[in-house]
């Protein structure tokens, strides 16, 4: 495997006219571009996979590009609902998380977009942990690949939801989001693609005026300021007014429905009043809320809310016409939420190879 500083160029996260750009350059006919090009989003490892192409032309790649890899360093397999949570491993030895989950329509991956993440929220085993680095589009590209081949499945949908804050690697996530739904690639419509963000509202103005039609889910978690900046730091740069304005923006320039992650946390923003304030916020906005019981984080010390306190929260916002639902959870057993696996990893100090059932 080649090494994270090499001089090589990564080729996966290379569009087709980049690749057929190169291609030119070196003197190559340009319908070489497009069979590499399939190779790579196949999920191919080597070169010397590209069967169709000869030795020389594979020599000449080897020497220039590199193709990253996701490896399957652990993963724990639900034994209620099939749900796997994958921790991959690329070539600097970085670890991420990425869980596989399984819907009646299909397979549904949630993959990482950052080792790490800088946001510092307080409920988030990720945030805890602080920021490594940015991962490539191809390194996003290949926890699909890797997910698919070791399961041998074809996935259908993709959320941008594991570690990471997507808009803070934006260019690459952008890339990733072309790549994927190319049609020489693995052609995923983006109507089947959900990115997450904790609110960089600059970047949600930025992502309006890409015209994707993606879903864009928001970690809102709180109904005013006081609580929002006490659990999610980024809400002292970008209040709850400007965020929410961002989003009635996003929604009407795309036409597209905006889903509100909100993780209930007892006795910190689950209260009537929090429904109802969240309520007069949301009025009016093309949106769904999503009601996830919040996920311990040891370190976090903070609690579930339990059932009666969620159904009561959703009554007062179905009174107020919001749509709100308690999100399925999948996996619960392996529900260590996205980060505590990678968190785990890196307290026993090593690389875990054992594949590890959770029975
Ligand atoms: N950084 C992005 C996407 C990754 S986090 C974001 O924050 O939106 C994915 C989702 O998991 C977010 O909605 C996040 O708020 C939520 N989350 C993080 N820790 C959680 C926990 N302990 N319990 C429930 N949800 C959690
Ligand atoms: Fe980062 Fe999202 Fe976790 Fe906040 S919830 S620390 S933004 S990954």
């Amino acid at each position: 495997m080649e090494s994270f500083a090499s001089q090589k160029k990564d080729i996966k996260s290379m569009t087709l006219d980049e690749l057929r750009a190169d291609m030119k350059i070196q003197g190559q006919p340009s319908y070489k571009a497009l069979q590499i090009y399939r190779w790579l989003h196949r999920g191919v490892s080597s070169f010397e996979e590209m069967t169709d192409l000869s030795k020389i032309v594979r020599q000449f790649l080897t020497e220039k590009y590199y193709i990253s890899v996701a490896r399957v360093e652990n993963k724990l397999v639900s034994d209620y609902d099939n749900t796997i949570k994958y921790l991959f491993s690329f070539a600097d030895g970085q670890c991420v998380e990425a869980v596989l989950m399984e819907y009646q329509h299909g397979r549904s991956i949630c993959i990482s977009t950052q080792v790490g993440c800088k946001m510092g929220c307080t409920f988030c085993a990720t945030g805890l942990g602080g920021f490594q680095r940015n991962l490539t589009a191809s390194e996003m590209l290949s926890q699909v690949q890797a997910a698919q081949k070791d399961a041998g499945v074809r996935i259908s949908n993709i959320v941008l939801m594991g570690m990471g804050e997507p808009l803070d690697n934006y260019n690459q996530v952008i890339r990733f989001l072309r790549l994927v739904s190319s049609q020489e690639g693995m052609n995923l419509g983006m109507r089947h693609i959900s990115l997450s963000t904790c609110g960089l509202v600059d970047r949600i103005y930025d992502l309006a005026e890409e015209n994707l039609q993606l879903t864009l889910s928001v970690s809102l978690h709180a109904p005013n300021n006081a609580i929002r900046s006490r659990t999610m730091p980024v809400n002292r740069k970008y209040p709850i007014e400007e965020l929410l304005k961002a989003c009635r923006y996003y929604a009407g320039r795309t036409g597209r429905r905006i889903s509100f992650e909100y993780a209930m946390i007892d006795g910190v923003n689950d209260s009537d009043g929090c429904a109802k304030e969240l309520a007069a916020r949301l009025k009016g906005m093309l949106c769904h809320v999503n009601l996830i019981p919040v996920n311990p984080v040891r370190e976090a010390g903070y609690q579930k809310s339990g059932r009666e306190r969620q159904q009561a929260f959703i009554r007062i916002l179905e009174r107020a016409g919001i749509t709100a639902t308690v999100r399925r959870t999948l996996g619960a057993d392996i529900n260590a939420s996205c980060g505590q696996l990678r968190r785990k990893h890196l307290k026993e100090g090593g690389s875990v190879n054992a594949i590890c059932r959770t029975d």
